[in-house]
């Protein structure tokens, strides 16, 4: 085989494989372990030497699909509940596809049109679906951390013109170091977004008022006080050893009174909004100058979705736009040009994924989601309680359930906790991992998966009970 031109009338065939595929695959979600005996051997598959002549695009394709059924872990399936990830429902994953078989760039607006409007069109519909202001500006990421990055990159600047620079010309050469102030529950990610911004991640001050992170308002309000100059607050909306939220309003209301910027990091937590249940851990969210979420965990789009929103939308033009390059349109251009406002130029038609689940599933859909998984997390608390070798660590406030397994006469509950999570994954019937939680090893299972029901939750206390008194029989 040769040149990919004389394979065009392959493509038809070669999505029919992926098609032919992909529902027998998705059925087995329901039931099968999240990973495959044997996947790990499978990976030897995909190695080997560069092919001097390629297999075709048939061969090729029927490979690649025959390894990864085998050996990639099924965490899009119900009973993935380590870290925090989500699947991709029916029309999300179907809007991925469109996306690829498109393969448009709405990096701007003469480029793709149609990918530029429908992005236009989803961060209008994420604003309403989180009562968000429709005048703020935004931008669809590649993840939370890099939504992070773009809302940080728009609070820097805003920053920096403070002190009289413009960051995105000259850079932050003879300014003061960037004050950032949080509560103990900031998430790696925010740290790495201030890292790659030259800020520094170990320069974020973390004011706790207990060994749980719980943010010490008092010693924020003094802090800022205290600072010249203007300051950056980042508060927390879903901490993901527990699901616990900072006080957003009370601390809009410290941004407001000292005149900081307040970047609230909702990563799986903004979906607080879609419940009335729920709706009053983000409470104050209107307040704030960026907001990001995620749309690979709550929303259940496929990798790699996230947003960023900022109050002045002006911001995001001035930290991420304006090259003077001849070629590209300038600021005469009416358009909304989406590699202006954020870190990527060319970029791929995220916004399809989520235009077509929102389309399918609509607010009622999504708030009926999340109020199940709500009542699934209370669920998993109860059977933690009832069970007399589980101990629940933390109350149960959202969809993150955070414990530990525990038999009398045993000293070491870290040691054991760490053994029982390392099972758990090698047993590969359910995932999830461990945390440190107020010093204790804990596990730490999230329920945002559109397709986890009852059965798989209480399939995960039994396997953990199982482990755990194989482990301390
Ligand atoms: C998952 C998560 C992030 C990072 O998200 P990615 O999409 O993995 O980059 C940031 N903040 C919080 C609170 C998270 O849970």
């Amino acid at each position: 085989m040769a040149d990919p031109i004389h394979e065009r009338d392959a493509t038809g065939k070669a999505l029919d494989l992926v098609a032919e595929a992909a529902a027998p695959y998705l059925e087995s979600l329901t039931t099968r372990p999240v990973s495959d005996p044997g996947a790990e051997e499978s990976l030897g598959e995909l190695g080997g030497p560069l092919p001097e002549h390629g297999d075709g695009t048939l061969a090729g394709v029927s490979r690649l699909l025959r390894t990864g059924t085998r050996a990639a872990t099924h965490s899009a399936g119900p009973r993935f509940f380590h870290f925090v990830v989500g699947g991709a429902t029916p029309a999300a994953l179907a809007g991925d596809w469109i996306a690829s078989l498109l393969d448009q760039n709405p990096g701007n607006w003469a480029a793709s049109p149609f990918g530029t409007q429908a992005e236009t069109v989803v961060l209008g519909w994420l604003k309403d679906l989180f009562g968000l202001p429709e005048s703020y500006g935004g931008v669809l990421t590649t993840s939370a951390t890099s939504a992070n990055f773009t809302a940080l990159s728009a609070a820097r600047f805003w920053w920096a013109e403070r002190h009289g620079v413009d960051v995105t010309v000259d850079g932050l050469a003879g300014l003061p170091p960037m004050p950032v102030f949080s509560s103990g529950y900031v998430h790696v990610s925010t740290r790495k977004a201030l890292q790659m911004l030259g800020l520094g991640r170990d320069t974020v001050r973390r004011f706790a008022r207990d060994d749980a992170g719980r943010v010490d308002l008092p010693a924020l309000d003094r802090a800022l006080a205290e600072t010249d100059g203007p300051a950056v607050i980042v508060a927390n909306a879903g901490e993901v050893n527990t699901g616990d939220f900072d006080p957003i309003d009370e601390m809009a209301e410290l941004a407001e009174r000292h005149g900081a910027w307040l970047h609230v990091d909702g990563a799986f937590g903004l979906f607080a909004a879609l419940s009335s249940r729920a709706r009053h851990l983000v409470d104050g969210i209107e307040r704030a100058d960026s907001v990001i979420s995620d749309g690979h965990k709550w929303l259940n789009v496929p990798y790699e979705s996230g947003f960023a929103f900022v109050r002045d939308a002006a911001l995001l033009g001035r930290a991420f736009g304006a090259w003077d390059a001849p070629y590209l349109p300038g600021d005469g251009d009416d358009h909304v040009n989406y590699q202006f406002l954020g870190p990527d130029s060319s970029r791929r038609a995220r916004a399809l994924p989520i235009w077509a689940t929102l389309r399918a599933y609509g607010r009622e859909g999504y708030r009926a989601m999340v109020e199940r998984h709500l009542d699934l997390a209370a669920h998993l608390g109860r059977l933690v309680e009832e069970a007399p070798d589980l101990e629940l660590l933390a109350p149960v406030r959202l969809c993150v359930v955070c414990f530990r397994y525990r038999r009398p006469g045993i000293e070491d509950l870290d040691a054991l906790n760490t053994r029982l999570g390392a099972e758990l994954l090698a047993d590969g019937r359910v995932f999830a991992g461990t945390t440190v939680y107020r010093g204790m090893t804990a596990l730490r299972p999230a329920i945002v998966n559109w397709r986890t029901t009852e059965a798989d939750v209480e399939l995960l206390v039994s396997i953990v009970r199982e482990i755990g008194s194989r482990l301390t029989a």
